[in-house]
């Protein structure tokens, strides 16, 4: 029975502490709930959210995120494979969809999938803006931080989420569900979130960086768009993307710091140019 399957299995795991090599940081990480059982749930509830909002199709904007999200996935690919990851992405079903929200947000969810909002994107302003955004939140991904960010408890409550919602029950709890969407990330749920750590974001900082110089845009744009998203954060109200994103100046001179590196990354297959 799959439920019984999920729980050995999560047991197992959980007693073992296994830890994965994140290949952007040579770092082991805690791998708590592997990705052949999350990623088949991830992509269940990317769809569900989906009919639950509304998707932007066929406008300039929608299909520039979609033409931004490949370039960077691609550059993903690229990086991985040339530093002897092939097959780390196997799994991803990456896809890429505008939403009409005027939150400021966007985000990943593990197996590339990524959404959007049409309120980030007075932000973003262009496509090398976006690519910031989309580089920085297909780095959390892909660096796993959702799942690190995550007590061993929150982590057996996942499972217990995935296990519902793989096996098609009615009524999963709540609160269960809701630690499924902060683990990883869906904003469906606003005020539910938790930000990410300091260091994660410095890590999806860097990594994005250099995504995005690969997928050809201009690295400098990384310190343009988070003063941008800092300046945007002084009205009334706090953005969703800044409450999660917490933007300040030592964010804002790491990139600036960063960016010719990331260029030197770029050039190493053979990206000379850059959009900004
Ligand atoms: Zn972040």
């Amino acid at each position: 029975m799959k439920i019984n399957k999920l729980i050995v299995l999560l047991g197992a795991v959980l007693a073992f502490q296994a830890c994965t090599k994140n290949p952007f940081t040579g770092k082991k990480t805690l791998a708590l709930v592997p990705n052949s059982e999350i990623l088949p749930m991830a992509f269940e509830q990317y769809d569900q959210f989906l009919n639950e909002n509304k998707v932007v199709t066929g406008s300039a904007d929608a299909i520039m995120v979609k033409n931004v999200g490949q370039k960077i996935a691609t550059a993903a690919e690229r990086w991985l494979n040339a530093n002897g990851y092939q097959g780390y992405l196997e799994d991803y079903r990456w896809e890429y969809n505008l939403v009409q929200d005027e939150t400021v947000n966007a985000w990943c969810m593990p197996g590339g999938k990524i959404v959007v909002y049409t309120g980030i994107l007075p932000i973003t302003q262009d496509e090398a803006g976006l690519a910031v955004v989309m580089g920085h939140e297909v780095a959390h991904a892909l660096a796993n931080h959702g799942q690190q960010r995550m007590s061993a408890t929150q982590l057996q409550q996942v499972g217990a989420a995935a296990t519902a919602i793989g096996a098609q029950a009615a009524g999963v709890d709540e609160q269960t569900a809701g630690y499924f969407n902060t683990a990883y990330g869906i904003g469906s749920q606003v005020g539910v979130l938790l930000p990410f750590s300091r260091s994660h974001e410095t890590e999806a900082d860097k990594i994005g960086l250099n995504i995005m110089a690969i997928a050809g845009y201009d690295p400098d744009e990384a310190a343009d768009l988070w003063r941008r998203m800092k300046a945007n954060s002084g009205g009334q109200s706090t953005p969703e993307f800044m409450s999660t994103h917490p933007s300040n100046d030592t964010r804002i001179n790491n990139l600036e710091s960063w960016a010719d590196e990331a260029r030197a990354e770029a050039q190493k297959f053979g990206v000379t140019t850059f959009k900004n």
